[in-house]
Formats: structure tokens, sequence, C-alpha cells
């Protein structure tokens, strides 16, 4: 096994990291601050070709895997994890589309998404639908030739921007079998009876758009159905063994933001007449970072590298989703640690790592959901 990236890899991999230096330092506190964020900056990463390069070329992508789309990722959250979102969720469902959409959907939906005519989302957590996802009650009714669609929406990126979301509705809704019930139907924001609200006071990532949505009879062509009607479920979990290795990746990148912050703090602040660096506590806390960054970054090449190839290993990923989110957390604690009283006010970045990291033991499957499915591969239902 060689992980080696191609000489094509660390170019993408260059070009990314230069791109977030140049365009998010200088505005990542405001965004953060004001929980804003501006869109010609994802405009520009469009035209640069950071957007959406897993699409396929006749669509309008670069035509590269999923691991190059980590490879950015990860660069732009080791600079800043809410501008990062703000850019590379625009695409979020894109990898649905691409999986279970006709070639008419493809067609539609996926070129603006590469060239910054269109955001998209995914909406399928409900005000009592999380984990449980077979629990998401929004139905979709079939009308004439439309699906009719009500029900709430919780958390949903992009929520208030997107041009359209990919809807996980209830189509089957008495279906005894909770793992059928459920169908992917692309919902256009300016249907009528669509409202999305945005949520202020999130913990991290706060340049990231987050909304709550509700759905009033809004009407969809029933040509707007994505995948197999009673199916969604399953390709939910098909989606997700893409998605949350690109959450590994923010996980990885956050983690080295974390490193890289505490490195250049300890070695220029002194106490007791020496740098903080010369403390052996300060010493072990940055070498447990840097091993675990390059475990969890292992964990996830070889996830992603086995995806490529078609070889889908669904504990793998969920180990890599909840072990690279842990790397995220203890390394932005730590580095928090080592800075002292400093890293507690928000002049200094270690406390917006300390605060987005946070959101990859939350999002597309919490550490505890995802060590479920560890332990079911490993003892059965
Ligand atoms: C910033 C942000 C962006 C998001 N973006 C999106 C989005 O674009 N689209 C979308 O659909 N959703 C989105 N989400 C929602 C996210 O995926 C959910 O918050 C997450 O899946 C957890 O669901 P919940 O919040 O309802 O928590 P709950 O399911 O209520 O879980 C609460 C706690 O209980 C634990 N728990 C639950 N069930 C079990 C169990 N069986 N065994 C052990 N422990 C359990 C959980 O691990 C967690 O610790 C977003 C959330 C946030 C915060």
């Amino acid at each position: 096994m060689d992980f080696t990236l191609s000489k094509e890899q660390q170019d993408i991999q260059r070009a990314a990291r230069e791109f977030a230096l140049g365009e998010f330092p200088d505005r990542a506190q405001e965004f953060d601050r004001n929980e804003t964020f501006d869109l010609d900056i994802w405009r520009k990463a469009c035209e640069l070709g950071f957007v959406g390069v897993f699409i396929p070329e006749e669509y309008g992508g670069a035509g590269f895997g999923f691991f190059e789309h980590c490879l950015i990722t990860e660069e732009f959250w080791a600079v800043d994890a809410g501008m990062a979102n703000a850019v590379l969720t625009a695409t979020f469902g894109a990898e649905l589309l691409g999986l279970f959409g006709t070639e008419a959907q493809k067609q539609t939906y996926l070129p603006p998404l590469v060239g910054g005519g269109a955001i998209m989302g995914t909406a399928i957590t409900e005000p009592d639908a999380g984990s449980d996802v077979t629990g998401a009650r929004t139905t979709a009714v079939p009308d004439g030739d439309e699906w009719v669609i009500n029900g709430s929406k919780m958390f949903i990126t992009n929520g208030t921007i997107a041009d359209y979301l990919l809807v996980f509705c209830a189509t089957d809704p008495e279906n005894p079998d909770r793992h059928a019930r459920h169908s992917f139907i692309m919902v256009e924001t300016n249907r009528p009876g669509y409202e999305a609200n945005k949520i202020h006071g999130k913990l991290g990532i706060r340049a990231n758009d987050t909304a709550e949505v509700a759905f009033n009879n809004v009407r969809v062509p029933a040509g707007n159905l994505v995948g197999e009607e009673g199916k969604g479920f399953r390709e939910l979990m098909s989606f997700f063994n893409l998605t949350r290795l690109h959450v590994c990746a923010m996980g990885v990148g956050i983690a080295r933001a974390a490193l890289e912050e505490s490195i250049a703090h300890i070695r220029k602040r002194h106490q007791f007449g020496v740098p903080l660096a010369s403390f052996q506590a300060n010493q072990f806390k940055v070498a447990e970072m840097a091993t675990r960054i390059r475990a969890s970054r292992n964990l996830y090449y070889e996830a992603v590298w086995l995806a490529e190839q078609g070889r889908i290993d669904h504990g793998l990923i969920a180990m890599a989703k909840w072990f690279c989110g842990e790397t995220a957390v203890r390394c932005a604690d730590e580095a928090l640690q080592m800075h002292g009283g400093y890293g507690y006010i928000d002049e200094y970045k270690v406390q917006r790592i300390y605060r987005d990291a946070k959101i990859v033991e939350i999002y597309e499957g919490t550490k505890e959901v995802e060590k479920i499915i560890v332990a079911k591969t490993l003892l059965g239902r």
C-alpha cells in the first residue's frame, strides 16, 4: 500500500493551501463574530476549480476522485474551518446525485455547483429525528404528477442560501420496515411553501449557514424523486460512506491548525525565563497531537483509498470518522491549554479552533453512532 501523493495531487494540495492562506486569515474573525460570509470567496474558489472536484467532467467537474476533495478539505480546514465549510459544503448532496441521480438530474443540478451558479444542501435531520434518521416524519405524498411535501428539518447547512436541497422524505410512513419508509426528493428552494430561518449562536463554524427549514405544501414534479422510492435509507448510508470521509479530512485539517498554533505559541512565549516549549509537559502535548494527526490521516487515507476502488468499508469509515473527530477535539483542547488565558479570548485563533473542532464529532453521525457501527461490524446485529 503506497499513500505517496502523485505530482498532480501534491499540486492540488499546494494550490488549496495557497488559496486558503490568501483568502481566509484576514476575514475569518469577522465572519466568525458576525456569523456571515462573503459568497465572492466561494465564487472565486469555484473559478479556480476547488469546488466539486469529484464531480465527473461530463457534468462540469474536474473528474478527480473523492480523495482530491479530501485533500482540499484538509488544507482549507487547516486555515479556517468556518470559511472552509462555507465554500466546500456548497456541493453537499452532489455525492448522492452522482450515485443515484438520473442522467437528466445530473445534467441539471451538477454543472451549476461547479461553476459557482448554485449552492445545494441535504436535509435529513428533523427536530425529533437526529441520530435516528428513520424517525424522519417530513412527508412527500404523490398528487397527480407532483409530490406534495410537508414537514420541517433542523440544522440544515446552507438552508437560507441553497438553490436546491435534497430532502429525506417519508413516502411510505406506515411501512412496518422502518428502512423502507423514506425517499430522497429534490426541492428547489424558490418553490412556494419553502421557508428557512438562519440559526444564530452556533458554537463554531459560524461563517457557514445553518438553518431550520419548513415545507408547507411544497409541490415539486414527480421527476424530482432522486434514486428509488422507498430506498432512501440505504441510499443515505451510501452517501454517508463518502461524506463521512470528507468529515475525517475536516478533523485532520483542524487538528493540524491546533498543532501549528501551539508550536508557534510555545516557541514564542517565555515563562520562568525560558520558552514554554522547553517544558516537557508541553513537549509531550505536541508529540501526542502530531501522533494522533498522523494516525487519523492514515486511517482516513486507507478508507478513501479503498472507497476509490469501489471497496467501501463501512466499519473502517465509521472508525475513521469518530477517531478523526476525537483527534480534532483533543488537539484543540490541548492547544488552548498551552495558550493559557490567551487561548480563552477570541483575539487568539486557537479559541476559534477550539469552538470549530467540536462539530466534527457531531454531524454526519455522532461519535457514538459511529462506534455503534464499528461494534456491529465486530459483533453482528
Ligand atoms: C452545524 C451543524 C450542521 C448540520 N448540518 C446538517 C445538514 O446539512 N443536514 C442534516 O440533515 N443535518 C445536519 N446537521 C444535524 C446533525 O447531523 C445532527 O445534529 C446529528 O446527526 C445528531 O443528531 P441530534 O442533534 O438530533 O442529536 P441526538 O440524536 O438527539 O443525539 C444526542 C446525543 O445522544 C447520543 N445518541 C443518540 N442515539 C444514540 C444511541 N442509539 N446510542 C448511543 N448514543 C446515542 C448521540 O450520540 C448524542 O451524543 C447539522 C448539525 C449541526 C450542529
